[in-house]
């Protein structure tokens, strides 16, 4: 028998909060079928996409009430701080121990984010109130995040979120395995020791990835592109080099030593799924 190459490495699973009674619904059935998979925890998007931030903490609860691992994303998002340290204390009291901290974003139509709250304030506000209670991570961005100036100016935000407290980093997506050894490397020069998991994004949807890609800074390669045009109106092709495309990407970075993946699951099992059996996990 074959051992798996991998079985050290770290997987987990991210929804977005359902808006609907039916998307609840839904987002369970998926949750049930990923379970399958034994993942370290499932992640739960906060505000994101202008979803509410009750279904967010609802969905949460449920994902534990179900037995599963749930690490409820949180930014300040323009609530009160007793706000927020009475949801970090509702997920405590629920025996919830991680948190994805973020700045989050202007809602869509409100283009300023000049007086969003940067995740290294959460961090330290996390630390504050909870003490050592969450393993907390943050948001990296192998290809810099969008509205930095520079990328030493991004990698020295980054540095002051670990050092704020945050014990790991999941990263924005990408489709370039070197932008990421190279943010890897970066940090290390820095001594940012933590855990950085690659974020992946299936490609199931063409047009919507490209125009999602153009905010948040994320590059498709263009031979990917070429490739994804030419299957536009052959589902079947499309499907497989999406997904021997974005597995080939997860086999270059666990190979080269990612501690784990991250999937963004898109609230559907299937793409994930595809992508797990084609590396053969
Ligand atoms: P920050 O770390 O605050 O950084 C934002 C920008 O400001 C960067 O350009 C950075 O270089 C700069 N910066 C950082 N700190 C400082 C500082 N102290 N002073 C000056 N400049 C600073 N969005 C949602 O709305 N909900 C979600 O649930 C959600 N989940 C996500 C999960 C992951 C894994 C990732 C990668 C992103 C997620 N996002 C989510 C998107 C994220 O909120 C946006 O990318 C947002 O623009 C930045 O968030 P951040 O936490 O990285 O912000």
């Amino acid at each position: 028998m074959n051992a798996n190459p991998f079985s050290e490495k770290r997987f987990s699973f991210e929804f977005s909060a359902p808006k609907s009674e039916d998307a609840t619904r839904r987002l369970k059935k998926v949750h049930d079928r990923l379970c399958e998979f034994y993942p370290h925890f499932f992640s739960v998007t906060y505000g994101a996409g202008g979803s509410t931030k009750d279904g967010t903490r609802q969905a949460v609860l449920d994902i534990k009430q179900a037995g599963s691992e749930v690490a409820p994303h949180l930014s300040f998002g323009g609530d009160s701080r007793e706000k927020v340290e009475r949801l970090l204390l509702e997920y405590k009291n629920a025996g919830i121990n991680r948190i994805v901290a973020l700045r989050g974003d202007a809602p869509s139509g409100m283009s300023s984010s000049g007086n969003l709250i940067h995740a290294d304030k959460l961090v330290t506000f996390i630390r504050e109130k909870t003490g050592d209670h969450f393993h907390i991570e943050v948001a990296a961005y192998p290809e810099t995040h969008p509205e930095s100036t520079s990328v030493d100016s991004d990698l020295k935000y980054f540095k002051q979120k670990v050092d704020a407290g945050a014990n790991g980093a999941i990263t924005q997506y990408f489709y370039n395995a070197d932008a990421y050894f190279r943010f890897v490397d970066s940090c290390r020069k820095l001594q940012v020791d933590v855990p950085i998991v690659p974020g992946i994004m299936p490609i199931t949807n063409y047009r919507g990835l490209v125009r999602f890609s153009n905010n948040c800074g994320a590059e498709i390669p263009r031979w990917v592109v070429q490739h994804l045009q030419t299957y536009e109106n052959d589902p079947e092709s499309m499907k497989s080099f999406a997904d021997e495309v974005v597995a080939d990407l997860c086999r270059r970075l666990l190979e080269g030593g990612a501690p784990g993946i991250h999937f963004y699951t898109l609230n559907k099992s299937m793409p994930t799924i595809r992508i797990w059996r084609n590396l053969g996990l």
